[in-house]
């Protein structure tokens, strides 16, 4: 793109930030990271204007995908408003003129998210970035990256398993919260990035392209479109998710919206007592409006 107006700021950058063949390769890339359902292809991660941890990695990939006509959501564990969040937005904003940003989740057509997925269902029309600190889950077990790349060609995930069984003999239950290793179309186990259990089985079967980038360590992969995507268990532990019990064993709900089955984020208020809130500020907004609706409607 030639810069034509120097006085603007919008004019300064190429479209999108990056040159033409960085978002070239990068498109390349996740090409070969869908026709490989959970492989992760080893990138040229461009540097960016902000520190690698992030999101740089998701933002390459938001670059490199965005058109023209995008309505673009950024949301930093399920907020729209938290720093991260707003900041790449801001910078998307600034580096794209002329496509729109939205915090509605039905609304945008490319998500890029941190830690979290939408509680309201992705369609075929949707694509989701997730920014990814650690893409390798095996790195917890193997520290030679040549040799993982072996364990995941073979798909010889023995010793993920054996981790996974320790945790079970130690404390019952597999204590894993965030990153729970998932096993895609039957063969390459990925670090789903740190999204909670909860959101896991959101990648099965999942109507939206997802996309995972991690730039600092240069990989990008994806589950595609109604692919598999199976947490690792074992056939008498299965996997489970969050369940916000309370003592009593009733499930809590959000304290602003009165949902409850989404999942909440825990606040210590100033006496010392805990309060549930919607992750997902979107979800948690839509929900209380259809309260409004029905009380309206009732009175
Ligand atoms: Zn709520």
């Amino acid at each position: 793109m030639i810069v034509t107006d120097n006085n603007s700021t919008a004019n300064a950058y190429n479209f999108g930030f990056l040159d033409e063949y960085a978002k070239k390769e990068i498109r390349r890339a996740i090409l070969k990271a869908i026709a490989i359902p959970g492989y992760q292809v080893p990138y040229a991660s461009r540097e960016m204007p902000m520190g690698r941890g992030f999101g740089t990695g998701g933002l390459q990939l938001t670059l490199s995908l965005i058109g023209p006509d995008e309505v673009v959501k950024v949301i930093d564990q399920g907020s729209d408003d938290s720093v991260n969040a707003v900041n790449l937005r801001q910078f998307i904003e600034m580096t794209c003129p002329g496509i729109s940003t939205t915090t509605k989740t039905d609304e945008s057509s490319l998500i890029q998210s941190r830690h979290r997925i939408p509680e309201r269902p992705l369609t075929s029309q949707q694509i989701i970035v997730l920014q990814v600190p650690y893409p390798d889950p095996l790195v917890v077990v193997e520290p030679s990256e040549d040799k993982r790349k072996t364990m995941h060609g073979e798909a010889d995930y023995s010793r993920l398993l054996v981790k996974l069984y320790e945790d079970i003999v130690a404390f019952d239950e597999i204590t894993i919260s965030h990153r729970y290793p998932t096993r895609i179309n039957g063969h390459y186990v990925i670090d789903p990035s740190p999204i909670p259990r909860w959101d896991v089985p959101k990648l099965n079967d999942s109507a939206a392209l997802i996309l995972f980038g991690a730039g600092r360590e240069k990989k990008i992969y994806a589950v595609p479109p109604h692919t598999r995507a199976e947490p690792l268990v074992f056939s008498d532990v299965p996997f489970r998710v969050e369940d916000f019990y309370d003592a009593a064993g009733r499930r809590r709900a959000c304290t602003r919206c009165g949902c409850a089955d989404s999942f909440l984020d825990e606040f210590v208020n100033e006496s010392g007592s805990k309060s549930y809130q919607c992750s997902d500020s979107d979800w948690c907004d839509e929900q209380l409006l259809r309260v409004d609706e029905v009380e309206g409607e009732v009175a």
